[in-house]
């Protein structure tokens, strides 16, 4: 059992898909450099994707000499009918078989249950997926955060449009209604809220779940900065009623080359490449084109996009997820845009590009990690929000912050429907806002100085003093006090 004077331990449960287990694992290594014992508990082929870089951190020092220690789950495929060693949403062969995923999800519970008990932690951080480490830190007396993985804008949005209920009174799909409830005069369609996501793929089921463990939470632990969002911060904490803590952007945490070219895969381009090639471009004349970990465009979509990147003029970095077949690319393309482009097929290190002097703009899915780590590298964005909340991170980047400008898709997909779906946005359009975002109008000047600004606060926020940094000791505090009590009560 923890003594009053042990640093404390704090259990982090990283859902297995690259934008939740990023940022988690950057929250247990800054956790770790504030003296607190961490402890990830992950399945053995998700700890290859972070252990390089767990053990170059003890090499260096980075935690303040506290370890942070790895505790293995073992996922059971076969028990839940899943491949062979899928054992993350990005590699997942098919989205039919997300049930399946979240199934083998839920059946982790016994082994967590049985490693809380053994090792006694003194809380729990867990992503919203596992809402089973709910009734475990309940069932040990310990208090449960929770990582939601996006803004504290989009939960206030989230919250608010669907307690709402749209569909009693908007006529349309597609028309704009205002939003009840929040700090500002925020507009939606239906079309953008992500009910569809999940589709059929019968995974309601397990959202009641999460709603349900929500409201037995201690206190949210979120990857922002309160600088970027006031006013939603203190309005997502009076709306759940329960504290959070802005600890972002954490991608910052990573300062070394080698960390951030390795952050959460191994790159699929030598570091070195992609800088030279990136020195070689002059300063903002670079496009970044990235749509996160899981989207899979349909071929013919790639061809819009290739083709209208081409003939926008603008230099660019293009990643392409290595599960598509090849020879989607038009006749001739790599050879006509030899000059101006690199295509990156896999894994790109993305923080690395992004806060390269040369790229001057970020083409992105608004992912919440590919935002904030285009703001923090001071970079503005092309919004093409799919599915999942990524409407409303385009709605706070286009209409809140005044960074971005949108590529204009109309209606979010159910969870793999962009591999089907005909050509939402065609490569004029691509063009057009390309060539827009790219050229040197007051409008994106104005952009760029917004954006450079907030790059300077997050920045600011993750430095010693800073807002982040504050908040990250308040949370120590906060449950080493939760501890005491504890123990005194057991004395
Ligand atoms: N990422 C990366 N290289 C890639 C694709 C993604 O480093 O080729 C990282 C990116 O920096 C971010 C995360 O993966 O940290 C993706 O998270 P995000 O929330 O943007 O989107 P998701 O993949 O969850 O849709």
């Amino acid at each position: 059992t923890a003594q009053s004077n042990d640093p404390l331990h704090v259990f982090f449960f990283p859902f297995m898909s690259p934008g939740h287990l990023i940022p988690m694992i950057d929250i247990a290594r800054i956790f770790a450099s504030h003296g607190a014992k961490a402890t990830i508990l992950a399945t053995p082929q998700n700890i290859t994707r972070f252990q390089t870089i767990l053990n170059r951190d003890q090499h260096n020092n980075n935690n303040n000499n506290n370890i942070i220690d790895l505790l293995v789950l073992d996922f059971p495929y076969s028990e839940a009918n899943l491949p062979e060693n899928c054992e993350n949403l990005d590699t997942l062969p098919s989205r039919n078989l997300s049930y399946n995923f979240t199934k083998a999800i839920m059946m982790l519970q016994p082994q967590a249950q049985q490693l809380v008990q053994q090792h006694q932690p003194d809380a729990i951080i867990s992503d919203l997926n596992f809402p089973w480490t709910a009734e475990i830190a309940r069932n040990c007396g310990i208090p449960r955060l929770v990582f939601h993985g996006t803004c504290c804008f989009s939960l206030c949005l989230s919250s608010c449009a669907s307690q709402y209920k749209p569909h009693a009174t908007v006529s349309s799909d597609t028309e704009l209604f205002l939003v009840p409830g929040l700090p500002h005069p925020v507009y939606i369609t239906m079309s953008q809220m992500p009910d569809r996501f999940f589709g059929n793929l019968g995974l309601h089921e397990f959202f009641e779940k999460f709603m349900e463990a929500e409201r037995d939470t201690y206190g949210v632990v979120s990857n922002t900065f309160y600088e970027i969002e006031p006013e939603y911060v203190k309005h997502y904490e009076k709306l759940v009623g329960k504290k959070v803590w802005p600890v972002g952007p954490v991608s910052l945490f990573n300062t070394k080359a080698l960390d951030i070219a390795e952050r959460g895969n191994r790159a699929s381009i030598d570091k070195d490449q992609v800088l030279t090639w990136l020195d070689s471009k002059k300063p903002n004349s670079v496009l970044y084109v990235c749509f996160g970990s899981l989207c899979n465009f349909s071929k013919s979509h790639l061809l819009e996009i290739g083709l209208g990147l081409e003939s926008s003029k603008a230099s660019f970095i293009w990643v392409i997820r290595d599960s598509y077949r090849d020879g989607f690319l038009p006749e001739g393309f790599e050879e006509r845009v030899r000059d101006r482009a690199l295509v990156i097929k896999g894994w790109a290190p993305q923080v690395l590009i992004l806060n390269h002097s040369a790229v001057g703009g970020f083409m992105t899915h608004c992912g919440w990690n590919s935002v904030l780590e285009s703001v923090t590298a001071g970079v503005p964005l092309i919004t093409w929000p799919l599915f999942a909340e990524q409407f409303y991170n385009e709605n706070f980047v286009l209409n809140r912050l005044g960074i971005g400008a949108g590529i204009g898709v109309k209606t979010g997909l159910a969870w793999g429907e962009e591999e089907n779906i005909g050509v939402l946005v065609d490569r004029d359009r691509v063009e057009e806002v390309v060539t827009r975002l790219m050229g040197e109008s007051e409008a994106v000047q104005g952009m760029r100085n917004r954006v450079s600004e907030l790059g300077k606060l997050a920045m600011a926020a993750i430095s010693k003093g800073g807002s982040s940094y504050v908040n990250m000791g308040l949370l120590i505090e906060d449950l080493l006090n939760l501890r005491r009590d504890r123990l005194s009560k057991s004395e």
